[in-house]
């Protein structure tokens, strides 16, 4: 499936082979460590040494995370946060300042939307919004940005970017890029290999897998990293906890095989949604649909027809749960309609023209045909 392959399956299965030849880490659950000798504190106070200090900075069960995620990134460094709006926060809290201007994609992931505008705009940062196309075809709305704030697919509407071209363009107008690549994973892209300089993760999704840890991570630059390392993760004090980080690690072991599933029951779906008259439209990138995007995840928008009762469809669903959040081991749906109607947001650059007959899917891991069946028959219910 993935250009990284059985490379990524392998670094994934490589065991912890620790002190006691334990295969996995263990949970460093201690907030302090400490120095056997004045010469020790003080290398470690002079950044002599890279001990473990105290773990609102660095903890070595987050730190082994912290170092599978770059390696799956192909990142030079990495660096876990609390969820993954504390990534987002703290990405942008440390790269702009007030009088930046952020160029954003159109249809971001409604908390980050909030976050721009509730926080930043206050704040004296500018922030203008731009669709996938605008981003490929007019680098010139990059001119004067501190940053260009990414996401492909973005939420909801599933509209993806050619994201070399996109990074080139930025590059020549000295901005740096942030993707929120939460759909992908690094199972499916590798956003730092098509000159991406920061990569953001809500590892509450496909990374834990499990529905059980909300966290998330930065991979990319070192100079970047090394930005958040030093403000926003000691300052915003939204740091990973080990316990989360160690749950991350398992998560991980499985990553490759569960997206392997994911998208094989996702292929299944574009397949046989194409001839259902009762859908519209599917949105569901695959392998190739933008450079460097190696396969299709579980998390997908689809369209009904007029003639398809959504609330009844829902209701009539008896494997796919109704919930927000995604990527977990567990099929979910999240009908469009309900989201628009939350408060005063009808018209912001992250609603407007989301389709009212729009729902969303995440694919779980239970069996292909079992779900299919599911999805046909809430169908039939819904347009009885
Ligand atoms: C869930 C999500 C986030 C926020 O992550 P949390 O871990 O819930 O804080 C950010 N971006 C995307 C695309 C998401 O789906």
């Amino acid at each position: 499936m993935s250009a990284g392959g059985d490379g990524l399956d392998s670094l994934l299965a490589t065991p912890h082979d620790g002190a006691y030849g334990e295969m996995t880490p263990p949970i460093y659950q201690s907030s302090l460590f400490g120095f056997s000798s004045y010469a020790e504190f003080e290398d470690r106070m002079a950044g002599r040494s890279d001990r473990p200090l105290y773990s609102r900075v660095q903890n070595p069960t987050v730190s082994a995370f912290e170092q599978m995620i770059a390696r799956l990134e192909g990142a030079e460094a990495a660096v876990g946060f609390a969820s993954g709006m504390a990534a987002v926060a703290s990405t942008l809290f440390a790269l702009v300042k007030p009088g930046d201007r952020i160029a954003c994609i159109t249809h971001v992931y409604p908390d980050s939307y909030r976050l721009m505008e509730r926080m930043l705009r206050p704040w004296g940062v500018e922030i203008t919004y731009h669709t996938p196309e605008a981003f490929e075809a007019e680098p010139e709305l990059l001119a004067g940005a501190r940053l260009a704030y990414l996401e492909s697919p973005n939420s909801m509407m599933m509209e993806v970017m050619d994201l070399r071209a996109v990074a080139g363009h930025a590059r020549r107008h000295g901005v740096t890029t942030v993707i929120d690549s939460s759909w992908a994973t690094p199972a499916l892209l590798n956003p730092v290999a098509l000159g991406i300089d920061l990569v953001i993760h809500s590892a509450s999704k496909y990374i834990s897998g499990h529905s059980d840890t909300v966290a998330g991570v930065v991979a990319g630059r070192a100079d970047l990293v090394a930005r958040l390392r030093d403000l926003t993760l000691p300052l915003l004090g939204a740091k990973l906890a080990p316990f989360e980080a160690w749950l991350l690690l398992r998560g991980l072991r499985t990553l490759e095989a569960r997206m392997r599933q994911h998208g094989r029951t996702a292929d299944l779906f574009v397949d046989r949604l194409a001839a259902r008259p009762e859908v519209t439209r599917v949105r569901s990138p695959g392998a190739n649909a933008v450079p460097g995007l190696r396969g299709r995840s579980g998390l997908m928008s689809v369209e009904f027809a007029e003639n398809v009762d959504i609330p009844r469809f829902a209701d009539a669903l008896k494997i796919f749960r109704l919930g927000v959040s995604w990527g977990g081991f567990e099929s979910l749906v999240v009908p469009a309609a309900i989201t628009l109607r939350q408060a005063g947001e009808q018209n912001a650059p992250q609603r407007f023209g989301v389709p009212p007959r729009l729902v969303r899917l995440s694919l779980g891991l239970e069996g292909a045909e079992d779900l299919w069946e599911d999805f046909m028959q809430a169908l039939e219910v819904a347009t009885g």
